[in-house]
């Protein structure tokens, strides 16, 4: 069977494929290179010429609607043929109302309102006049290092797909008004996260299985959602650049996906070629691209300096940017840039931080924080508190929520988990006694003695520690996992006051925690959250809400454990595994998180003990709220095949459910496996599914679960 082979066509009524082939006939060689230029920086004087002379087919990083619409007035109304431009911005997590990191989101595992906050930033976006959003970023990545794993959902192939294609969705919702519509471009095509030692942009050497079976699916996933743009990435992979890579541009992703839309470079990822070693020079590196099936040549000009010369000397044919020239043409026209080429400049008032906006981040904040340990019921905060200290030097510190690509998001639009605090304490009559206690890398010890006079004066201090916004992203890859030791010094210190003490971590990636997890009672993963952090911190902390996030990644207890991730292959010594000086399991496993009641599972039933190919398998489990509170369980099922013609990893997420189950309350959960969920790549690069054992578990984790078999017959 073939299903993950499906075509992949975006879209588009015959009317418009004419409209686009009668323009095409009417340009120029120089009009069609324009189209496929886009320009990463803008100089009104210089630049202005180049869009009246048709020359510029994109252009990243403008915004605001008067701008936008005045530069696309020279294109539509003084360029020869009118043709729109596109306009392209990062929109990563939000756009002036900034949502929890992409990682953060994830923890939510709730895909409507992932798609809530992807349509919202669309909204604002579009506001300000950008109709091609270059998101959502939906490379798997499985080492914690690498700065750029604050982008994406995380480590697993099957949520980080469902996650990509409610993203583009979200993006792709256009629900304000029948105009302007908004274009997804789903990154980074294709291994990125796969980077060597998690340094930026590094070496990827994987086999074809894994990238098909691992990386791709959620591109897939993104795709059939109906993105109609992708971005090929900066790396390389088996020694070919992404960004030359016929095999993965045009066989992959045009030919065998039937992809009919654009692809664009990553930012001068053109003009790397050069650097990686590929092309001799600029030139060669044009002709490369252009013939592995690059479209749109991000900010390095190449195409606009190189390709007319390339076609006179017969090295990319007419055809290659014919091709091109379509595919931008029918993204245009799908935008509807041809009939609606301007932007209502009144939008960005009326949207920009509208309270349904502002509502959703401290909703989508909420859902994304991760309960990693909670000890003598130390969470919720008792009610009739009288005084807590709150410390740490990320507590007053609101641009670090914002997170990497923090987008039109400003410090001022956030609240900080500090004044979250306040003021919930203040309507529980509580004190809040604040001290930053150390800098995020460096500390006094005068700091530290006002920060432990401040915790003893208090019941209970709760310390704000991890990164800063800059600490994670592009480019931000760290050796150590471990909190900045002035910090790590604090919350020891603070410990030894014996106060009891609740640690809010603020971070992009996971961090390594194993001295807190072994000392300190109340663990809470808050991640950089975005503009509504601290009321949503804070709303967790008084049991206002109740945590309900799970982890996307695994948290390692030593960075030397990374590369590390739930679905590892299966190795011939299961009994051995083991480090000479460390426990080997992660210290909080993939799809762990904790709440304030407690969830029982049992009455796991398979329906079928055997199937015959092309049959599917009905699994269940009931699941009560055992404890006190109402609360939410994100239910998870696993399987693994048994033996296989290629080995398969122990465990493999295929279901997952967000349930709300009110105190001693039960649900069934079930779950249908089909053959799309039961196969794998082959040897011969081909989706099969083979008969033989499996076995399959439902739980509230990676590492917990009721456990039962099935069997597929031949
Ligand atoms: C990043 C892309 C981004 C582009 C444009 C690059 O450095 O890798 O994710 O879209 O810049 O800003």
């Amino acid at each position: 069977m073939d299903s993950k082979q499906a075509k992949k066509p975006f879209k588009l009524d015959a009317e418009t494929e004419s409209a686009v082939e009668a323009l095409l006939a009417q340009m120029t060689l120089q009009e069609k290179i324009g189209q496929l230029t886009q320009l990463g920086t803008f100089d009104e004087e210089s630049d202005g010429e180049l869009i009246e002379e048709g020359m510029v087919g994109s252009i990243l990083g403008v915004r605001g609607a008067d701008t936008v619409n005045e530069l696309q007035r020279i294109a539509v109304e003084e360029s020869r043929l009118g043709i729109p431009l596109l306009f392209a911005d990062d929109v990563i997590h939000g756009y002036r109302s900034t949502f929890p990191i992409p990682l953060a989101e994830s923890s939510s595992w709730n895909l409507e309102l992932l798609e809530e906050t992807a349509a919202i930033a669309a909204r604002e976006a579009s506001s300000d006049g950008i109709n091609w959003i270059l998101a959502p970023m939906v490379d798997i990545a499985r080492d914690a290092r690498w700065g750029r794993i604050a982008e994406g959902a995380g480590e697993d192939t099957f949520l980080g797909s469902a996650v990509a294609a409610a993203r583009v969705r979200g993006i792709q919702r256009n629900d304000w008004t029948d105009r302007p519509h908004i274009m997804a471009c789903p990154k980074h095509f294709a291994a990125y996260g796969l980077a060597e030692g998690g340094r930026d942009y590094n070496t990827v050497d994987v086999s074809e299985t894994r990238m098909r079976e691992t990386y791709f699916p959620p591109f897939q996933a993104a795709l059939d959602a109906g993105a109609g743009t992708i971005m090929a990435a900066f790396n390389e992979i088996n020694g070919v650049p992404a960004s030359g890579n016929g095999w993965l541009l045009k066989d992959v992703l045009q030919g065998e996906w039937g992809f009919n839309g654009v692809v664009v470079s990553d930012w001068e990822s053109v003009d790397e070629l050069v650097q990686h070693g590929f092309a001799a020079d600029r030139e060669q590196a044009g002709k490369l691209a252009a013939n592995a099936g690059m479209h749109m040549d991000m900010h390095s000009l190449i195409f606009h300096e190189h390709l007319a010369n390339l076609i006179d000397k017969g090295d990319v044919k007419l055809e290659v940017i014919d091709d091109a020239v379509r595919r931008i043409l029918r993204v245009k026209h799908a935008l509807g840039l041809f009939k609606h080429p301007y932007v209502d400049n009144k939008l960005a008032g009326e949207f920009m931080l509208h309270e349904e906006h502002v509502a959703s981040a401290r909703e989508m904040a909420r859902q994304s924080i991760v309960l990693l340990k909670n000890e003598n019921g130390t969470l919720p905060l008792r009610q009739g508190l009288k005084k807590l200290a709150v410390i740490g030097p990320l507590a007053d510190n609101g641009e670090a929520q914002l997170g990497c690509w923090r987008g039109q998001g400003r410090p001022e639009d956030t609240v900080s988990v500090l004044a979250g605090i306040q003021s919930l304490a203040h309507e529980r009559q509580a004190e809040v006694v604040y001290a930053p206690g150390s800098g995020v890398h460096d500390g006094t010890a005068e700091a530290l003695e006002k920060a432990v006079e401040a915790a003893k004066a208090s019941e209970v201090a709760v310390l704000v520690l991890g990164e800063t916004a800059d600490m994670s992203g592009e480019n931000n890859s760290r050796v150590s996992l471990e909190l900045p030791a002035a910090q790590q010094r604090l919350l020891e210190a603070i410990h030894a006051t014996g106060v009891p003490v609740v640690l809010a971590v603020v971070n992009g990636r996971p961090l390594t925690l194993e001295w807190a997890d072994a000392h300190i009672p109340a663990i809470v993963n808050g991640w950089q959250l975005g503009i509504q952090a601290g009321p949503a911190i804070a709303d967790i902390l008084f049991g206002e809400a109740s945590p309900s996030g799970k982890l996307t990644v695994t948290f390692p207890r030593h960075t030397g454990q990374v590369p590390i991730y739930y679905n590892a292959k299966k190795t011939g010594r299961p009994h051995m595994r083991r480090y000479a000086d460390s426990d080997i399991a992660p210290l909080y496993p993939f799809g762990h998180g904790l709440t304030y009641t407690s969830f029982g599972y049992d009455e796991l039933q398979i329906e079928q003990a055997e199937i015959k190919f092309g049959q599917s398998v009905s699994v269940s489990a009931k699941v009560t709220n055992t404890g006190d509170r109402d609360g939410v369980e994100i239910v998870q099922l696993y399987i693994c095949d048994e033996a296989a013609s290629v080995t398969r990893p122990v465990k493999e997420l295929k279901g997952f459910s967000r349930i709300s189950l009110k105190a001693g309350e039960s649900a069934t959960v079930s779950f249908t496996l089909s053959e799309e969920q039961l196969g794998f790549i082959n040897q011969a690069q081909q989706f099969v599914v083979e008969p033989g054992k499996f076995k399959v578990w439902i739980g509230p984790s990676s590492a917990e679960g009721l456990e039962g078999s099935f069997e597929i017959i031949a």
